[in-house]
C-alpha cells in the first residue's frame, strides 16, 4: 500500500509516564515530530507499579483489607500532579470510581475476569488523563484523548477472554476519519472492549499490542517503542556482556526472538505490524540519539545467527507409553487433555515411547493446581513425569539449519549440560535446548561467545551496551567544529563543499607531541596535509618535515626559502637513482629503504649521511617465516640484509648515521615506538657511526567512541626507559596523521535523499573526488548533519557523493537524522590523507580548503 498518511503510532512504557522529566521527554519527541510535519499518535502504558498494585488490591478487597493499599496507589498519583504542577483534584472522580469497584468486590467477597479486567483499566486511564493535560501545556496545539476501548474490539471467535483477549487491526477509516483533524493523540494501552463495550485486557505488556492494533487501524506510516533500553540486543546485556545491539531484524526473527523470551517486546506485537507492513522501531528515552532496532521485511541475503535468547522458568511435561505409535489418535487425545484444562504448549518433541511437552509461559500463567489436575488426568493414558526450573534457549536466525555446520563447534558445550528437550523449528527461525535454570546464564554466554563475538563483520551488528554509554559521553565532548559552527556555515554559503582546517588544533597537536621529552626532533608527515597554512604552523613551532618526493620538497623550500635543511627529511620508496641525487646536493638528509640503491649505484651516497630503513616486522620468529613477512611489504630492508651492506659502506665511505623504522598508520598502543626504539638500537651496533634512530610516524588518533586515545606521558615513559638503556641515540618521531587529521573537517551540502526499501541514502556534492579513504580502504569517519545536530537519528543512512563508483561512499550504517537537501553534512577527522589525495575524476573539482 503506498503510504501517504504521516501517522507515526509511538508507545511509552510504564517509566516514561512516571516523572515530570519523562514526560517533558516525550513531549519533546512530539514536538520533533510535528516540526517535521508527521502525526503522532501516542499510545502509553500506567505509571510504573500500578498495575501489581491494582492486581493487589483485587486480592485485597476480596479478603477486606484494601484501604491502605488503596491510598498509597492514590498518594503515589497524587505526588506525580504535584511534581508536574497539575490540579490536585484532577483524578479525584477516576479514584471514586475505582474504590466502588472495590467496594463491590469486596461487598461479594469475588470477582469475576470482567470485573477483574474493569479494575486493572483504570491504571492506564489514569496515567492518560495525566498525559492529556500535561501535554495540552506543553505542546503548542490540543492533544486529543481516545479512549482505546471505543476503537479496539477483542476478537471473540471462541470465547471473551477478558484478560488477554487479541483484537483486529484492519484499517479502519471510521477512526483515521476521527482523528485526522487532530494531529496529535493519547489513548491507553492494554485496554480494549468486547462488542458488548466491556472492557478487556491485552495481557501483560500488552501495550505493545495496543500500539501495534492502532498502527494497524490508522495505517501508520511506523510504529515506535519507546523503552528504557537502546534497542534488541543479540543477548540479554545484563547476562551477556558482549551482547551486541542488532540494528535490523526481520518480522520472522523478531517475532522468534520475543516468542524465545527476548523481554523487549510483547510476542502480540509484532504480526500487526507485518501484516500491515509497518516498520517497527525500537528507540530509548535515555539515549533517544541512538537509532535503536528497525524491524521490518528486509531479509539478510545469508543465514546467520542473530541472538541467543533464553525463556527461564518453565515447565516440562514428559510422558511415556509403550507402542503409542500403533495407536491411531494417541496424540490427539493427549493434547485434548491439554485442552480441557486450557494450558497452551510451547515447545514437543516425541520419540517412540515419549512425548515432551514445555508449557507456555509468555501468554498464560499456568497455576500449580492446574498442572496437578491435567497430570492426574494425563496419568490415566502415560506415565507423567513433570520438570520444573527449566530453562530453554534459543539460537535465533533465519535459516538457521543452513548454518548448522558452522554451529556445530558449539554443542560440545552440552557435552557438561543435560539437554531435556530440542526442537528445531519448522519455520527455520531456531534452535532450542530445554536445560537446567541454573546453567542457563553459562550455556548464553558459551554460545553468544562461539556464534556471535567471534562473527563480528556483519553489518547489523551494533555497539554493545557499554560502547553505546561510551558513544553516549564521547557525543558531549566538545570539538572545534561545534564551537565554530557559525563560521563553517559562512565558509559554504558560497561552495558546496570545503575542507575545512582549524588552526589551533594543529598547534595543539604538536603542543602535545612536544611534551614527549624523549624525543629530540620532530617531522611532519608532509603527504598527510600540504596545505600552507598548515605547513606554516608546523614550521613556527619549529618542527621538521618528512617528505616522500621531490616534489614535497620543492613544497617546502618554496614556503620556506630560509629553511636549515636539517628540518627537512627525505624518506622515499622505490624512488628513481636522480632523485636522491637531486636530495643530496640540496644536502638534505635521506633514508633508504632497499640495499638496492647502495649494491647498484653506491657511489651517488659516497662520502653522504643516510639513513637506513629497517622492516620493523624482522626479528620475531623463525627465519623463514621471517623471510615471508619481510617479502609482503614493499617497504624497508630486513634487519638479516643489513649485515651484507657493510663492506659496500666501507668500501665507499657512506656515513649510516641513523636507523629508520615506520610500521604504518593509526597505532593506538602506547608502547609501539618504544618497541621501535629498542629494535633499531639493538640493530644499531651493526653500524657504529649510528647517531640517530627515527621511530617512524603512526601516531593514531581516537576516531570511534570505544577507542582510547595516546597517552603523551606514557609514550615519553616507555621511551625514557630505552634512553635510559641506550643514552647515546637521539630519538626521532615523524608523525602526519596525529597532527592533521582532527583538524580538518570535509563539509558538504546534501544534493539529494534516497530511500531504498531500509536502506537510507544520503547524497553530497562531493565524494570520492574529495575524499578517497573510505573508498581505498574502508576507513571510518564519524559523519554528522551539521544542519540538524540537535535532531534524533532515526535513520542507519549510507552517505555517499556523486561519482559514478559504487565504492563512492563516505559512510555506511551511520545514525543519521532525517535529512533535506540543502542540509550540510559534516565529515569528521578529514585533516590527514584527504584533500591530499583527491582526484578530478568525473571531472568533478575535490572541495577547496579553507582555514580557520
Ligand atoms: C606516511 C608516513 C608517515 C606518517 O604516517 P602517519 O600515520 O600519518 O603518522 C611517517 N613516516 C613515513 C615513512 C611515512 O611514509
Amino acid at each position: 500500500m503506498s503510504n501517504n498518511n504521516s501517522w507515526q503510532v509511538l508507545k511509552f512504557g510504564g517509566t516514561s509516564v512516571s516523572s515530570r522529566d519523562n514526560w517533558n521527554t516525550i513531549a519533546a519527541i512530539i514536538k520533533r515530530k510535528r516540526a517535521k510535519g508527521k502525526k503522532v499518535f501516542v499510545v502509553h502504558s500506567a505509571v510504573s507499579s500500578v498495575s501489581n498494585r491494582l492486581e493487589a488490591l483485587i486480592t485485597l478487597a476480596q479478603s477486606g483489607h484494601y484501604d491502605e493499599p488503596y491510598q498509597e496507589l492514590v498518594s503515589l498519583h497524587q505526588r506525580l500532579l504535584q511534581e508536574m504542577e497539575l490540579p490536585a483534584m484532577l483524578l479525584d472522580e477516576q479514584y471514586a470510581y475505582l474504590k466502588r469497584l472495590l467496594d463491590g468486590i469486596h461487598l461479594l467477597g469475588e470477582v469475576s475476569d470482567r470485573i477483574r479486567a474493569l479494575v486493572m483499566s483504570q491504571g492506564e486511564l489514569w496515567s492518560t488523563t495525566i498525559g492529556q493535560t500535561y501535554l495540552n501545556q506543553q505542546l503548542e496545539e490540543p492533544v486529543n484523548r481516545l479512549d482505546a476501548r471505543d476503537f479496539l474490539v477483542a476478537n471473540e471467535e471462541y470465547r471473551v477472554d477478558y484478560l488477554c483477549a487479541s483484537c483486529d487491526f484492519l484499517q479502519d477509516d471510521a477512526l483515521i476519519q476521527t482523528i485526522n483533524a487532530t494531529p496529535v493523540v493519547i489513548t491507553q494501552g492494554f485496554i480494549a472492549s468486547t462488542s458488548e463495550e466491556e472492557t478487556v485486557l491485552l495481557g501483560r505488556g500488552g501495550s505493545d499490542s495496543s500500539a501495534a492494533y492502532f498502527a494497524g487501524k490508522i495505517a501508520a506510516e511506523r510504529l515506535e517503542i519507546w523503552t528504557d533500553v537502546p534497542g534488541i540486543f543479540t543477548a540479554n546485556p545484563n547476562h551477556v556482556n558482549n551482547a551486541r545491539l542488532l540494528k535490523q531484524l526481520n518480522y520472522d526473527e523478531a517475532q522468534e526472538m520475543a516468542s524465545a523470551g527476548a523481554k523487549i517486546l510483547h510476542p502480540r506485537a509484532i504480526r500487526p505490524a507485518q501484516i500491515s507492513n509497518i516498520p517497527l522501531y525500537i528507540r530509548s528515552t535515555i539515549e533517544p540519539g541512538i537509532a535503536g532496532t528497525i524491524i521490518n521485511d528486509v531479509e539478510n541475503r545469508w543465514g546467520m545467527v542473530k541472538a541467543i535468547t533464553a525463556k527461564e522458568n518453565i515447565t516440562l511435561i514428559s510422558m511415556e507409553s509403550q507402542g503409542m505409535w500403533q495407536q491411531p489418535g494417541f496424540l490427539a487425545d493427549i493434547f485434548s487433555i491439554f485442552k480441557q484444562h486450557q494450558v497452551s504448549v510451547d515447545l514437543v518433541s516425541t520419540s517412540e515411547t515419549n512425548i515432551t511437552v514445555s508449557l507456555d509461559n509468555l501468554t498464560q500463567v499456568v497455576s500449580e493446581k492446574q498442572i496437578k489436575n491435567l497430570s492426574l488426568d494425563l496419568s490415566r493414558m502415560c506415565r507423567v513425569n513433570i520438570m520444573k526450573n527449566c530453562s530453554a534457549v534459543s539460537i535465533v536466525g533465519k535459516n538457521v539449519r543452513a548454518i548448522l555446520h558452522k554451529i556445530a563447534p558449539a554443542f560440545s558445550i552440552f557435552e557438561t549440560y543435560k539437554v531435556y528437550l530440542l526442537s528445531q523449528a519448522a519455520s527455520d527461525l531456531n534452535l532450542t535446548f530445554v536445560i537446567d535454570d541454573e546453567h542457563c546464564n553459562k550455556v548464553i554466554t558459551a554460545l553468544h561467545e562461539l556464534l556471535i563475538t567471534n562473527n563480528p563483520n556483519s553489518e547489523i551488528l551494533g555497539p554493545t551496551a557499554k560502547e553505546l554509554k561510551q558513544v553516549e559521553q564521547a557525543d558531549t565532548g566538545s570539538k572545534w567544529w561545534q564551537d565554530n559552527k557559525e563560521t563553517i556555515s559562512m565558509c559554504l554559503a558560497k561552495r558546496d563543499s570545503a575542507y575545512i582546517y582549524h588552526l589551533d588544533s594543529v598547534r595543539q597537536n604538536i603542543h602535545n607531541l612536544q611534551s614527549i621529552d624523549a624525543v629530540e626532533r620532530i617531522f611532519f608527515a608532509v603527504k598527510s596535509n600540504n596545505n600552507p597554512d598548515v605547513l606554516q604552523v608546523a614550521y613556527d613551532n619549529e618542527i621538521g618535515f618528512e617528505t616522500v618526493s621531490c616534489g614535497e620538497v620543492e613544497h617546502i623550500l618554496n614556503l620556506f626559502p630560509t629553511i636549515d635543511k636539517s628540518r627537512i627529511f627525505f624518506t622515499p620508496n622505490f624512488a628513481a637513482r636522480q632523485e636522491y641525487q637531486t636530495i643530496l646536493e640540496k644536502g638534505i638528509r635521506l633514508t633508504l629503504d632497499s640495499t638496492y640503491p647502495i649494491k647498484e649505484w653506491p657511489e651517488i651516497f659516497s662520502g653522504k649521511e643516510v639513513f637506513l630503513r629497517v622492516d620493523p616486522n624482522i626479528g620475531k620468529g623463525h627465519h623463514e617465516n621471517v623471510r615471508t613477512a619481510g617479502a609482503t611489504s614493499k617497504f624497508g630492508i630486513p634487519i638479516y640484509e643489513l649485515e651484507e651492506l657493510k663492506p659496500i659502506i666501507e668500501q665507499y665511505d657512506i656515513k649510516v648515521v641513523g636507523l629508520h623504522a615506520h610500521a604504518g598508520s593509526g597505532i593506538l598502543t602506547n608502547e609501539h615506538w618504544a618497541e621501535h626504539a629498542r629494535l633499531l638500537a639493538e640493530t644499531a651496533s651493526i653500524f657504529p657511526s649510528v647517531k640517530y634512530l627515527n621511530l617512524g610516524g603512526g601516531f593514531g588518533i581516537k576516531e570511534r567512541a570505544q577507542q582510547t586515545e595516546l597517552t603523551m606521558s606514557q609514550i615519553d615513559n616507555t621511551l625514557q626507559q630505552v634512553k635510559a638503556e641506550y643514552p647515546h641515540y637521539e630519538l626521532w618521531i615523524e608523525p602526519g596523521r596525529y597532527i592533521s587529521a582532527n583538524t580538518g573537517v570535509l563539509v558538504s551540502r546534501v544534493t539529494q535523499v534516497k530511500q531504498k526499501q531500509n536502506y537510507y541514502y544520503v547524497g553530497l556534492s562531493t565524494g570520492m573526488n574529495s575524499l578517497m579513504r573510505p573508498a581505498l580502504y574502508g576507513s571510518y569517519h564519524n559523519i554528522v548533519n551539521l544542519s540538524r545536530l540537535d535532531e534524533s537519528k532515526e535513520h542507519l543512512a549510507t552517505i555517499v557523493g556523486p561519482i559514478c563508483e559504487s565504492t563512492d561512499k563516505l559512510g555506511v550504517e551511520i545514525p543519521f537524522p532525517e535529512t533535506k537537501e540543502g542540509d550540510l553534512v559534516l565529515i569528521e577527522n578529514a585533516g590527514a590523507y584527504g584533500r591530499v589525495m583527491a582526484t578530478q575524476y568525473n571531472m568533478r573539482s575535490p572541495a577547496e580548503e579553507v582555514c580557520i
